[in-house]
C-alpha cells in the first residue's frame, strides 16, 4: 500500500511543532511524496495568528518539486459543531480538517457527538474529519461516515494516534471498516509536527492491510486521485 500525499502536517508556525514548510517538502521529496498540505492549527491554544492563514498564498505551490497544499487544521468547538475560523478564511483554503482538541473542549467529553460531526461533515468549509476516534468524543459512526461519503469528505486515519493516542486505536479500526463497508474515502495522514514524520504512516497502514482496506477509497493514495476526488468541490 503506497499513500503519496500527506495530508496534514504542522509547521513552526504552530509553536509546538518543529520544522519549517520548506523543511517538511524537503523531506517528502526524499520520501518520493508527491504532496504535503500544511496545516497548522486555528484558535484557541498553541496556533498561530490569523494572517498566518490570510496570508498563504505568497507561498509557492511547490516548494523541492513538491506539491504544497495551503490548509488548516480547525477546531470543532461545541457539540452543534460550530468552527472556530471564519468562513472567509476557510473558503480561501485547499484543505481545511476539522479536529476535536482537548484543550478547547474538555467540558464535554463522554457526550454523544453524532449531531456535532453531523454538522461539521455538511459544513461546505471543510474537507476532512481530523483524528476522530477517540472514545470521549464518540459518535454514530455508521450516520456520519454514510452522509461523508455521499457529500465527498474524507475521514482521517491518523499515524499521530497510533503513538500518542492509543486508546482510539479500537476506534480507528472500526471507523476503516466502516468506511471499507460504506465506500466512503478516507485519508492517511502524519500529522507531522516535525520534518522526519512526514509520510511517516507505517502504523496506520499496516492497520489498513490487515482489513484489506481497499486503495481506491484512499483518497491521497496520490496527488492525481486526490485532485480527482477533490473536482466536484475545489480544484487543487
Ligand atoms: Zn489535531
Ligand atoms: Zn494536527
Amino acid at each position: 500500500m503506497e499513500i503519496l500525499t500527506d495530508l496534514h502536517t504542522h509547521t513552526t508556525a504552530t509553536p509546538h511543532a518543529y520544522s519549517t514548510v520548506t523543511e517538511n517538502a524537503f523531506v517528502a521529496k526524499q520520501k518520493g511524496i508527491e504532496a504535503i498540505a500544511m496545516t497548522n492549527h486555528y484558535g484557541v491554544g498553541d496556533a498561530p495568528h490569523i494572517w498566518h492563514f490570510v496570508n498563504i498564498g505568497v507561498l509557492p505551490k511547490e516548494i523541492h518539486g513538491v506539491r504544497v497544499l495551503k490548509g488548516a487544521e480547525v477546531n470543532i468547538l461545541d457539540l452543534d459543531g460550530t468552527i472556530d475560523m471564519p468562513e472567509e478564511v476557510m473558503a480561501k483554503l485547499d484543505i481545511v480538517i476539522a479536529s476535536i482538541h482537548r484543550p478547547v473542549h474538555q467540558d464535554f467529553d463522554g457526550k454523544d457527538h453524532t449531531e456535532a460531526y453531523m454538522n461539521v461533515v455538511e459544513n461546505p468549509y471543510i474537507d476532512i474529519i481530523g483524528h476522530s476516534g477517540s472514545p470521549d468524543w464518540k459518535y454514530d459512526y455508521e450516520k456520519v461516515i454514510k452522509r461523508a461519503g455521499e457529500l465527498g469528505k474524507m475521514i482521517e486515519i491518523n499515524a499521530n494516534t497510533f503513538k500518542i493516542r492509543k486508546a482510539n486505536i479500537p476506534n480507528c479500526r472500526e471507523i476503516a471498516l466502516t468506511c471499507k463497508r460504506l465506500g466512503t474515502s478516507i485519508c492517511v495522514n502524519s500529522d507531522a509536527h516535525y520534518c522526519d514524520m512526514v509520510g511517516k504512516i507505517d502504523l496506520p497502514t499496516k492497520m489498513l492491510c490487515e482489513i484489506e482496506f481497499p486503495e481506491e477509497l484512499i483518497a491521497n493514495r496520490n496527488l492525481e486521485a486526490l485532485k480527482k476526488f477533490m473536482a466536484p468541490r475545489k480544484n487543487l
